[in-house]
């Protein structure tokens, strides 16, 4: 087997992370997990979202948050890129006025997850994401794209390698960079990981696919073995599993970036975090939000 040297670390944390936890941060808070976030050596840290405060609660301080990242943390940090979810043109026009340089569409593998979570098709959604695709390339910045529930949906059940093959070549025909595959409802094991990316590297540059696993069944990291095993070496991954699966009660959200973290340093493979401030921070924010450390490597390094 041929790991890859080198793996990328997005964290996620902060928004995708936040976003599904009950207790609201506040903005003092949030910036001070970015801020430590930013300490451990990671290079990329979706940070916030441009979403509709109505529907999103927890994202509402995003136009604050990055203006605050600009002025605070990037000028000691410039080589991090902080990016920011977008869920339609409007979020991505107040996403540029706070200065961000990269932003994340999405869409789903299957039509009735997408009519049920955004209230259209999935052709329909990624028409949408054209001209903010335009506007990013003349504005000079960098998408990255998401397609959830590559692994299994909540409403179809178990989804076709065809379908997230389709949806994930929509993306970067749109510009994306790199196309993250979501796991959203964590129900994939190493078997399914493995024909999924089966049917997708033949026909997409390993290059431009990352990893993103939740836990819900305790699979995520298996499954991302199976990713390196295969040459992906860009992973997903949440500071203290932060986040959870709205459509599975109590179950643990994303796969803990010091789980990941600990398992590449079992490989060998190079990664450029710091386990120890990682912890630290993961302990900090679980401790804001009133919850148990999602990661058993937190959990197990406890001192
Ligand atoms: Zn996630």
């Amino acid at each position: 087997v041929n790991y890859p040297n080198n793996v990328k670390i997005v964290e996620v944390g902060p928004r995708d992370g936040l976003q599904n936890e009950k207790v609201i941060v506040d903005l003092p808070t949030k910036l001070k997990l970015v801020h430590q976030l930013s300490e451990t050596g990671l290079l990329n840290i979706e940070a916030g979202s441009f979403v509709s405060p109505k529907w999103v609660p927890q994202m509402a301080n995003s136009d604050d948050l990055f203006q605050e990242i600009n002025q605070s943390i990037s000028p000691a940090f410039p080589q991090i890129q902080f990016s920011a979810l977008t869920p339609n043109e409007k979020g991505f026009d107040r996403a540029i006025e706070c200065g961000v340089k990269e932003v994340a569409i999405f869409a789903a593998a299957t039509e009735q997850f997408s009519q049920k979570n955004i209230n259209c098709s999935i052709s329909e959604s990624l028409e949408r994401f054209a001209p903010l695709a335009e506007k990013a390339q003349s504005a000079n910045v960098r998408i990255r794209g998401y397609v959830s529930c590559v692994l299994g949906c909540p409403y179809q059940g178990s989804v076709g390698t065809d379908e997230v093959l389709d949806v994930t070549k929509s993306l970067l025909d749109l510009g994306c960079y790199e196309v993250s595959l979501g796991d959203t409802i964590g129900v994939g094991t190493p078997g399914s990981t493995k024909d999924l990316l089966s049917a997708l590297l033949p026909v997409i540059p390993v290059e431009q696919i990352a990893l993103h696993m939740h836990d819900t069944y305790g699979q995520a990291l298996a499954n991302i073995l199976i990713g390196l095993q295969m040459g992906i070496s860009v992973i997903d991954s949440a500071v203290a599993g932060l986040g959870g699966c709205p459509y599975a009660k109590g179950a643990s959200g994303n796969v803990a970036t010091e789980d990941v973290v600990y398992l590449l340093n079992g490989l060998d493979i190079n990664h450029g975090l710091q386990l120890d401030k990682l912890i630290e921070t993961g302990n900090r924010i679980c401790a804001a939000l009133g919850r148990s450390n999602g990661s058993k490597v937190a959990k197990a390094m406890q001192p």
